[in-house]
C-alpha cells in the first residue's frame, strides 16, 4: 500500500529525510569497520519510506568509522548490500556536537518541553553551537535539494533548520514531526530563545505534533509571542506571509511485527528461559521498559511498587516486577539518575525479598526487541509512568505483544499514548497511593474485563500501527505540495473562469455545506447556506452528493425540490421522488438478516448502535464500555463472519461500515445524473474528502471542481469550509446579472 502511494505521488520529487540519529552507522569492531542499526521504530520505518520511494537521508555522522566510508559528498548508498537510497553525513566537531546536542537539545529543549524546569540549563555557548548545528545540516539538505524537493525533519535537534532553508529556498516544501511534548506558554516562556525557535519552526510548511493538544500549545505560544496570523479552527499560522499548517498525527509501532515476533517459537523459548533463570514460574509478573530517562518517572514507580508490598503484604511473594532501564544518555544528570534508580531497587529488595524471591529484577542494559516481546508477552501488567511524555511506543508494544490477550496496561495519563489507548487503567505518576491502589486493583481485576480491555486495545494499535502514521503525514504533505503548484489555483483569484450560463451545481455534504463537527448527527447546514441555495436554486440545478441515507441528507438540507444522492448515489431523488435504489432486494434481504442478527447477537452489550441506512449500515460502538468492547468484537466477528461475499465491512472511528461490495461512488452518480438532468449542462462540483476524488475524475475536462483544502485532482482550492458559502453567495450574484443578461 504504503509502496503503491509513494510510487503514484513522490515520484519525480526528491524526498530528503531529516534527522539528528543517522539509520546506518559505521563503528570498528576489532579490526574491522561493522554497520550498526539504531534500534527504534522510527528509524526502521522512515527506512522503508526511502527504501520504496528512493531520496536522501541528512543525518549526523556520529560513528567511530562513518567518515572512512564516505563518498567527497560524505555520501553512501544504503542500505548496505541493497541500496536503494542515499545517506548524507553531516560533521560535527567534538565542541558543536557537546554543545548542540548534549548541551541545548538535551539540557534545554527536552526538559523545557517535558517540563521539568529545574533540569533546564541555559548556557550562551549551547545556543551558539546549536544555531552551528542547525546551520551545517541547512548547508547539507541545500545542497542535496531543488525547488521540487520535500524536505521532512524530525525532533527538537532541528528547530532551526526550516527557518534556514525557507530563507535560502522558498519554495522547498518542508514538513517537521515533533515528537516530544510542546509546552503551554506558561512554560515554554522560561526560554530565552523562544522567539527564534518558533520563527524557525514556522518555516515549516506542515508541522506535526503527537496530539492536538501539542498543537494547540504551540499556537498559543505563537499568539503570545509573535505578531502573527492565527487560524485555530483549521489551525494555520501566517507569520512573514507564510502558512504553516498544524496538525496532530499519533505515533504508533509496527504492530504486525511485534505481533509476529512475540508468536514467534524463538519468544516462547525465551519466556520459559526468563522465567527459568528469575524462578518467576509461579506468580504474576509486572514490566516496565524504559530508557534510563527522569521523564519516565522510574523513582515514582518504584515507589508505589514499594508502598504496594507494604499495603498488600500477601502479595509478597507472588508477584516480580522486571524493569529494563537501559541508559542512553552517559553524562549528568543521568548518572545521578542510575544510581538513584539502583540504590532504590536494592532498598525495595532489601525489605521486601524472601529467601526465594526478590520483588524486582533489575535489567539494566538494553534488551533486543526479539527478547523484548519475550518479556512484554509474558507480563501480567505492563507499567508506564512518565511525568510527561509526547507518545511512549512501549505502551503500543505491550499491547502488540499480549498475543494471550490477557495482560492489564497501567498507562501514566500524562503519556501521549493516553489520548489513544482506551482499555487501558490510567494512572496519575505524582499520585503514589494511588498509583499502588491501581498495581492491585490490576491483579485484582475479573479475567474476562482484562480480556475486553485488551481486545480494544489491540484493535486500536492495530488500526493506528506506524505504516498508517507514515501514510497520514505523506498524504498532508502531498496536498500541501499541491497547493502551493496550485498558485493561481486559488477559486477567488479564478472567479471570472467558474462558469455561471448553463450550469449544474453538485455539492458534497460534511466538510462542503456542513462544517466537520465531533458527531456526524451534530452535522447541520448553517442557516446562510440554506438560503443561498435556495436564492440560488432558481438559477441552476443544484445536487448534493452524499455518503449519508437519502432520508437522512434530504431532511438535514431541508430543500424538497433540488436532486439528492444518498449512500454514494446508490439513491437518488429527483426533486420528486426517489429514482433510484440501486441496491438489489437480495442484497437488501441480506443486509435486513444480517443487521437482524447483529441486534440480538449484541443485544447484551450496552451501548451499540445499529444504523440501517436502508442499503449500507453502521454499527457505532463508541458508547460501549472498555469491560464489554472484548465481548462485542467477539460478538460482531462471530455474526458477520459468513457475509463477507455480499458486504464490504470497514472500521471507522468506533464505527463499523457494511456496504454491499457493488456499492457506487460519487463520481458514477454525477455521471449518472448528468446523464439523466443535464446532458448540455456544465458541472460545478464543489467537495472536500477523498470520496469527493471519484466526481472530481468524472467530470475533469467537462465542468469545473473545486475541493475545500486542496486535492490534486480538483481544478481550484478554497482555504476553509466558510469560504464555500461565500462561494455560493458570489455564484447566485454573478448567475443573477447573467439571467438578466439572457432576457
Ligand atoms: N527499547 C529497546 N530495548 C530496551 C529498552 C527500550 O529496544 O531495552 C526501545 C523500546 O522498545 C521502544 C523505545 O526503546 O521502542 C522507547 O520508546 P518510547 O517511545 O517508549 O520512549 P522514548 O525512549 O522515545 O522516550
Amino acid at each position: 500500500m504504503l509502496r503503491l502511494f509513494l510510487e503514484e505521488n513522490f515520484s519525480g520529487k526528491n524526498l530528503v529525510v531529516v534527522s539528528n540519529r543517522e539509520p546506518y552507522i559505521h563503528k570498528k569492531v576489532g579490526t574491522q569497520i561493522k554497520v550498526d542499526r539504531p534500534a527504534g521504530g522510527l528509524t526502521s520505518a522512515l527506512d522503508d519510506v526511502l527504501r520504496a520511494a528512493g531520496g536522501i537521508w541528512v543525518a549526523w555522522g556520529s560513528g567511530s568509522r562513518d567518515k572512512d566510508v564516505v563518498d567527497n559528498k560524505s555520501c553512501i548508498p544504503v542500505p548496505p548490500g541493497n541500496p536503494s537510497y542515499t545517506l548524507k553525513r553531516v560533521w560535527l566537531s567534538p565542541g558543536i556536537a557537546e554543545n548542540y546536542y548534549h548541551g541545548y537539545a538535551n539540557q534545554v529543549l527536552w526538559p523545557l518541553c517535558h517540563i521539568t524546569l529545574d533540569r533546564v540549563y541555559f548556557r550562551k555557548r549551547f545556543w551558539e553551537d546549536y544555531k552551528k548545528a542547525n546551520r551545517i545540516f541547512a548547508k547539507a539538505v541545500l545542497e542535496e535539494s531543488s525547488d521540487d524537493s520535500i524536505v521532512w525533519i524530525h525532533d527538537y535537534h532541528l528547530c532551526l533548520l526550516p527557518g534556514f532553508l525557507r530563507d535560502c529556498k522558498s519554495d522547498l516544501t518542508i514538513a517537521h514531526f515533533w515528537h516530544i511534548p510542546w509546552p503551554d506558554w506558561g512554560v515554554f516562556r522560561v526560554c530565552p530563545q523562544a522567539k527564534e525557535i518558533l520563527e524557525g519552526l514556522l518555516g515549516n510548511d506542515l508541522l506535526g505534533f503527537q496530539i492536538p493538544l501539542f498543537a494547540k500549545s504551540f499556537m498559543d505560544c505563537v499568539k503570545e509571542c509573535l505578531d502573527a496570523d492565527l487560524d485555530y479552527q483549521n489551525a494555520v499560522v501566517t507569520y512573514k506571509g507564510h502558512a504553516t499548517r498544524l496538525k496532530a498525527f499519533p505515533i504508533s509501532i509496527d504492530y504486525q511485527k511485534f505481533h509476529a515476533m512475540a508468536t514467534s517459537r524463538r519468544a516462547v523459548n525465551a519466556i520459559k528461559r526468563i522465567k527459568q533463570k528469575h524462578r518467576l514460574d509461579q506468580g504474576y509478573i509486572g514490566i516496565g521498559v524504559d530508557r534510563l530517562e527522569y521523564t519516565k518517572a522510574l523513582i515514582k514507580r518504584l515507589q508505589a511498587i514499594d508502598l504496594f508490598f507494604e499495603r498488600y503484604a500477601r502479595y509478597r511473594g507472588r508477584v516480580t516486577f522486571i524493569q529494563i532501564a537501559v541508559p542512553t544518555r552517559t553524562k549528568e544528570p543521568y548518572l545521578s539518575y542510575q544510581k538513584a534508580v539502583g540504590e532504590l531497587i536494592a532498598r525495595i529488595n532489601g525489605k521486601h525479598a524472601t529467601t526465594d524471591w526478590k520483588p524486582v529484577v533489575y535489567i539494566d542494559k538494553k534488551v533486543e526487541h526479539q527478547e523484548l516481546v519475550a518479556y512484554y508477552r509474558m507480563a501480567d501488567i505492563g507499567i508506564i509512568s512518565s511525568v510527561y511524555d509526547g507518545m511512549n511506543l512501549v505502551a503500543k508494544e505491550y499491547v502488540a505483544s499480549q498475543a494471550d490477550g490477557h495482560g492489564v496496561l497501567i498507562l501514566s495519563e500524562l503519556a501521549g499514548a493516553a489520548e489513544e489507548l482506551e482499555g487501558a487503567l490510567l494512572v496519575n505518576p505524582y499520585d503514589v497511593e494511588g498509583f499502588s491502589d491501581l498495581i492491585y486493583k490490576a491483579l485484582k481485576m475479573p479475567h474476562t474485563e482484562k480480556a475486553s480491555r485488551m481486545a480494544v486495545l489491540r484493535q486500536q494499535v492495530r488500526a493506528n500501527d506506524i505504516y498508517k502514521w507514515i501514510a497520514d503525514i505523506l498524504h498532508e504533505i502531498v496536498n500541501i505540495c499541491w497547493m502551493k503548484s496550485a498558485t493561481g489555483r486559488y477559486l477567488f483569484d479564478n472567479l471570472d473562469r467558474i462558469p455561471v450560463k448553463n450550469t449544474f451545481l453538485f455539492l458534497d455534504y460534511d466538510g462542503t455545506l456542513s462544517p466537520i463537527v465531533e458527531s456526524p448527527d451534530k452535522a447541520f447546514i448553517p442557516g446562510e447556506i440554506r438560503d443561498i441555495l435556495l436564492r440560488l436554486k432558481k438559477h441552476m440545478p443544484i445536487a448534493i452528493i452524499s455518503g449519508r441515507a437519502l432520508e437522512d441528507i434530504k431532511e438535514r438540507v431541508g430543500i424538497e425540490d433540488i436532486i439528492y444522492a444518498g449512500n454514494h448515489g446508490a439513491e437518488i431523488w429527483n426533486g420528486r421522488r426517489q429514482v433510484v435504489r440501486r441496491h438489489s432486494a437480495g442484497d437488501r434481504d441480506r443486509l435486513e438478516e444480517l443487521l437482524r442478527r447483529l441486534r440480538e447477537d449484541l443485544m447484551p452489550i450496552q451501548g451499540v448502535m445499529v444504523e440501517d441506512k436502508g442499503i449500507t449500515a453502521s454499527i457505532h460502538f463508541r458508547k460501549v464500555s472498555p469491560k464489554d468492547m472484548g465481548a462485542f468484537f467477539d460478538a460482531f466477528r462471530e455474526t458477520v463472519r459468513g457475509y463477507e461475499d455480499t458486504f464490504r465491512i470497514t472500521a471507522g472511528k468506533k464505527v463499523f461500515e457494511i456496504r454491499p461490495l457493488k456499492a457506487w461512488n460519487k463520481g458514477k452518480a454525477v455521471s449518472w445524473i448528468m446523464e439523466k438532468f443535464g446532458k448540455r449542462k456544465m458541472p460545478i462540483y464543489v467537495g472536500d474528502d477523498t470520496t469527493d476524488e471519484d466526481a472530481f475524475k468524472a467530470i475533469k475536462g467537462r465542468g469545473v471542481s473545486i475541493c475545500v483544502g486542496g486535492n490534486p485532482e480538483a481544478d481550484y482550492y478554497l482555504k476553509r469550509q466558510e469560504e464555500v458559502g461565500e462561494f455560493l453567495e458570489q455564484l447566485t450574484g454573478l448567475s443573477k446579472i447573467s439571467s438578466f443578461a439572457n432576457l
